[in-house]
Formats: C-alpha cells, sequence, structure tokens
C-alpha cells in the first residue's frame, strides 16, 4: 500500500513506542548540548574487528540493539584480496570499516557483496570505493534494481547531489526533533533514558557520517548462485529465496562452514518490515540445511550453535499462526496487531529488559503482523524506500 522510506519507518517505529502522546517539551532542555555528544564506546559504533574463523572477521556495533542500526561487515580473505560482505551504513562508517580492515590485512578489497537493498548495509560503499576503486560491487539481479530504482530514489547515485544530501538531512532533522521531545519527558524511565539518550548520541554521529552520501551501485549481479573460488576460502553468494527482503543474498564458506546471513537473522531482535513470512521461513531453513558451524548475522554477534536460528524459525512460525485466524476472521490488520499475543516469544529473546521488550514491539510484532496478514489475505508485500 503505501512507500516508506525507511528511516521514516525507524522514526515512526520511535515515536510509536512512546508510551503517551503527549510531546510537551520541558523548559531547559539542553539541546545543544546534547547536540554535541558523540557516541561512546559502548553506544554502537563501529570499534574493532573480532576474528570469528581463520581468515575471517566480522565488524559489529558492540551494543545489541539501536534505533539507528549499522548491519555487519564480514570480511574474507582470499588469495588475491579481500572479500566483504556488506559495507556499512554510512560514508563515515564505510571510513571506519577501510581502517579496520587494514589493520588485519594489507590485501586490498576485491569485491563487496551486498546482502540486500537496506542503506545500514549499503551506504558505505562510497567509502570502501575511494580506497579500493577496482572493487567489485556484487548484489542479486533484485536488490541491484531496489538500489537503483525506486526503493533507493532519494539517494545521489556515484557522486554526492546537495537537493538531495538537503532532503536527507531534513529527514534526519525530524529523527533528531523526535528523540529530544522524548528526552524532554519527565516520565521516561531510567532505562528509556539510557537508551534514548545513546541512540541520539549515536544519531549525532550518523549526522557527521552522512556528509557527502552517495549509493555505489553493483557491478555484478546474479540470480540465483555465484562463486567467488578461491584455494582456501571460497565463497558462494547464494540467493535463498525471499526472506526479509525478496532479493536477499547470504555468504556461505563451505570449508569455514560460516554463513553470513544478512538480515535473515538479526539479533537480538529480528527486524519484520516489509518481510515475506513464508517464504523467510523456507529460506531459513535452506540456509540451517547446510549445517553452519558459525552463523554471522546481520546485526549482533558471531554465534556458534543453531539455538538462535531454530528460536527465529519458531518466531515467525508462531506469528503465521498466531495472525492466520485472525485474517480468516476478517479482523482488521490494525485490531490484530493489538489482538496478537506474542509475549511467550517476546521473552525467548528479549527476557524483562523493558527498553528490547519496547522494541520488539515495534520492531517484529507489529510490522510483521503487516506482513503476515498481507501474505494471509493475499495482498501483495512491495519494499519500501530507504
Ligand atoms: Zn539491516
Amino acid at each position: 500500500m503505501h512507500r516508506f522510506h525507511r528511516l521514516t519507518v525507524i522514526a515512526l517505529a520511535a515515536a510509536l513506542a512512546c508510551p503517551s502522546p503527549s510531546f510537551a517539551a520541558g523548559p531547559g532542555v539542553p539541546a545543544a548540548a546534547n547536540a554535541q555528544a558523540l557516541p561512546t564506546a559502548q553506544d554502537g559504533y563501529f570499534q574493532r574487528i573480532e576474528r570469528v574463523a581463520d581468515g575471517v572477521w566480522l565488524i559489529a556495533q558492540p551494543q545489541p540493539f539501536h534505533i539507528q542500526p549499522i548491519g555487519n561487515v564480514v570480511v574474507v580473505e582470499q588469495e588475491d584480496g579481500l572479500v566483504l560482505v556488506d559495507a556499512g551504513g554510512s560514508p563515515g562508517a564505510g571510513r571506519r570499516i577501510v581502517e579496520l580492515v587494514r589493520s588485519v590485512s594489507d590485501k586490498p578489497v576485491k569485491a563487496v557483496a551486498i546482502t540486500h537493498w537496506h542503506g545500514d548495509h549499503a551506504l558505505g560503499l562510497s567509502a570502501i570505493a575511494q580506497a579500493w576503486p577496482q572493487v567489485e560491487v556484487i548484489a542479486t539481479d533484485t536488490t541491484a534494481s531496489h538500489l537503483r530504482g525506486r526503493s533507493m530514489k532519494a539517494y545521489p547515485k556515484g557522486v554526492p547531489d546537495a537537493t538531495q544530501q538537503a532532503a536527507f538531512d531534513q529527514r534526519l532533522e525530524g529523527l533528531d526533533t523526535f528523540l529530544r521531545d522524548t528526552l524532554a519527558r519527565p516520565d521516561l524511565s531510567v532505562a528509556d533514558r539510557r537508551g534514548f539518550e545513546a541512540s541520539q548520541r549515536l544519531l549525532n554521529q550518523y549526522r557527521l557520517d552522512t556528509r557527502d552520501l552517495y549509493l555505489v551501485l553493483p557491478t555484478r549481479t546474479f540470480g540465483e548462485r555465484l562463486l567467488l573460488d578461491d584455494p582456501r576460502r571460497p565463497v558462494e553468494l547464494r540467493h535463498p529465496g525471499r526472506a526479509n527482503t525478496d532479493g536477499d543474498l547470504v555468504a556461505w564458506l563451505p570449508k569455514q562452514r560460516v554463513i553470513a546471513t544478512g538480515d535473515l537473522l538479526v539479533a537480538p531482535i529480528p527486524f519484520g518490515f516489509n518481510a515475506y513470512p513464508a517464504d523467510w521461513l523456507r529460506s531459513l531453513q535452506s540456509v540451517k540445511a547446510l549445517q553452519p558451524a558459525v552463523w554471522i548475522p546481520g546485526h549482533g554477534p558471531a554465534m556458534r550453535d543453531d539455538g538462535y536460528a531454530d528460536r527465529v524459525i519458531a518466531l515467525i512460525s508462531h506469528t503465521r499462526d498466531a495472525v492466520a485466524p485472525l485474517a480468516a476472521r476478517k479482523v482488521g490488520v490494525d485490531q490484530a496487531k493489538k489482538d496478537i499475543d506474542l509475549s511467550a516469544d517476546r521473552k525467548r529473546f528479549v527476557g524483562e529488559d523493558a527498553w528490547l521488550t519496547r522494541w520488539f514491539d515495534r520492531y517484529w510484532t507489529q510490522p510483521f503482523t503487516d506482513a503476515a496478514y498481507r501474505e494471509a489475505t493475499g495482498q501483495p508485500i512491495e519494499q519500501g524506500e530507504g
């Protein structure tokens, strides 16, 4: 139905998460002071590169959940260069990636595989391509068409653009206002205040990092499978089917048995926006059938067993099962979002953590109920705008 900008979705999710609709900004809010504050080591900016297997590294946000997420970056060393899976969410994050990659290898980055079209996985490409101009950018055909087309139409391609940059900055202004208004609320819990303050610091960094923003388009695309061969660390890029988006890519290292899943897996809270419930289930099961020893999700830490994947498989399944009878009874989708009870699953993901509980509802229950309802009633599920 409506086409949402992803940033808007995230801001909207944040706005909906407010405990009451009152946005009264208190006097004496140190807005200028807050605007100066930049992330601490715990706030989720890329800080370090971690070895997950021989010749395989992960760059991940240090904190488990962020309003402004940055997708994980996987680095694989091959004989004649490095292969990256995803590129970070901004030119600034891309510059951090370049530094961190150089701290573990002298080889050039020869290819970056983009798991899906969302900006938090693709918008660091510009800095990576500046550092290694020969780099190949690889995506599935479907993801490439989203990057070239409507989904990312708000972003400059190949070079910065002042008008589009101004429009982008304007959208961030809205998020900034929301965070300031939220932090001005006297009734905010300690946990929420801490979470929103960290979000604000991260947003400040994001504003700096997204200057001179532009998207680098794929130079090589594929439909089902593309092998980046290597004697020690071959990388199989696969489209497992639709899942979190319609063009998802996973990267499989058969010798190391490492899988980089993109947003098929996101921890600690999966993202349910504009997803394809039944296909996601099938795709995740087909990835599990590879029997990975290490799962690297699109967000969150590397995992050494199937436990989290199983939990997500169960969650998708339970959510579909809970939505189907509501859709069959022709309960409206808004009512279905109110009626649905995923509290048992939610507890398995976030325990009693109030901050995470809030975001589980906004990033999973609400959007995925929408997707499952569409599926159950035969309505199309379309990708949004970044
Ligand atoms: Zn993501």
